[in-house]
């Protein structure tokens, strides 16, 4: 068997502890005699699966009594939609910072008003733009932003002002990779395949008191409330995905030691990269310092084709996914929590060893 090192964006790389357990329970889990993927949701085996995962959640993230956690489908795409629909006014700010408010923007506003607070699209979304408080429009009720670009590589190392508004926030490319203050935020989503598990399945989480807003014509699968009145199991959930999600919450709790640990492995294994590119001759970072994201590192050569004899090499090494997003070009490293630190050495060793071959 060999395992490569995986730095895709997403379906990304899961902890080898949670495939090996995963495996080891694939014909018998929980003493069921049959896999997760074989259990009826209403077993009270699985009961207690997603009981346990959402305990997980809670503890780890340190979520308030006055939130609520969901576990949805549709990916974090499908909140494009559902946000609008479920807070009862939907009139927002928003900060441009990339291909994903992009696309949020465009579903927004199919139902409300939304007004783009700031952008920094003219600079291919290589910063995080600052706003101040009296930027943000009389008449908005929250405030959207990305906190993590997954495709270039910023991320908001403080959260804008947002007095008087709702705080709504993508998470989906660093959730779980540091400590989060939950109760800085309104509501956080984000997509599972990057930090949390498998794809399939949508963590949402949100203040109680915003549940149960939705118009009443609001389709039945489209509402919070009908997720948050059936403990997430209204229909059929993505069962497997949340067991895969279960492990990887009590790998972290267990084997790392919670988000504060995590926190720093993470930043360990993102200041080695990015002190490595800012010295090197031929690689280069065009995310400004301060805005540079923990969990996805972009890089390029200055030449195009040595781009791709880069990825093409790197893939013989063992050294996968590591192409850059079409829309920026060049490498991309993306460095979650289930990377390990000697992922991103032998990553810097291909890349010291392809620089001195090709500079
Ligand atoms: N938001 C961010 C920050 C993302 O990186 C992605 C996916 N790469 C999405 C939203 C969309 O996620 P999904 O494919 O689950 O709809």
């Amino acid at each position: 068997m060999t395992r490569v090192y995986n730095f895709s964006a997403g379906p990304a790389c899961l902890p080898e502890w949670v495939l090996t357990k995963a495996a080891s329970e694939m014909l018998d889990a929980h003493n069921s005699g049959m896999s997760v993927m074989e259990m009826s949701h209403r077993s009270s085996e699985f009961q207690d699966i997603i009981d346990t995962c959402k305990a997980r959640l809670k503890r780890l993230m340190n979520i308030p009594d006055e939130y609520e956690i969901l576990f949805l489908q549709g990916g974090a795409s499908l909140q494009f939609t559902m946000i609008p629909l479920n807070l009862e006014k939907h009139n927002v700010d928003l900060i441009n910072t990339g291909q994903w408010t992009k696309k949020a923007l465009k579903e927004h506003k199919k139902l409300g008003k939304v007004n783009v607070v700031a952008s920094s699209e003219e600079d291919n979304f290589t910063y995080i733009p600052k706003i101040k408080q009296e930027d943000l429009s009389e008449d908005s009720d929250y405030v959207y932003i990305c906190e993590n670009n997954t495709i270039y590589g910023t991320k908001y190392k403080e959260l804008p002002p947002h007095e008087g508004k709702l705080l709504v926030a993508d998470l989906s490319s660093c959730i779980l990779s540091e400590r989060t203050d939950v109760s800085k935020y309104d509501l956080i989503f984000a997509g599972a395949q990057k930090n949390m598990g498998p794809a399939g399945l949508t963590v949402v989480i949100i203040k109680k008191d915003l549940i149960g807003l939705a118009d009443e014509k609001t389709p039945s699968m489209l509402n919070y409330k009908t997720y948050a009145d059936n403990d997430s199991m209204f229909n059929t959930p993505p069962t497997y995905s949340i067991y895969i999600c279960g492990l990887v919450l009590e790998w972290l709790e267990t084997q790392i030691g919670g988000l504060e640990n995590m926190e720093k492995i993470n930043r360990k294994k993102a200041k080695l990269l990015y002190d490595y590119i800012d010295a090197s001759k031929l690689y280069s970072n065009p995310v400004v310092p301060e805005d540079r994201s923990y969990t996805n590192v972009p890089f390029v050569t200055s030449d195009k084709n040595l781009d791709t004899k880069f990825v093409k090499e790197a893939k013989e090494a063992g050294i996968v996914n590591i192409k850059g997003h079409r829309t920026v070009g060049g490498m991309r490293a993306s460095i979650y929590n289930a990377m390990p630190l000697e992922g991103v050495e032998a990553l810097i060793a291909f890349m010291k060893k392809f620089e001195e071959e090709n500079y």
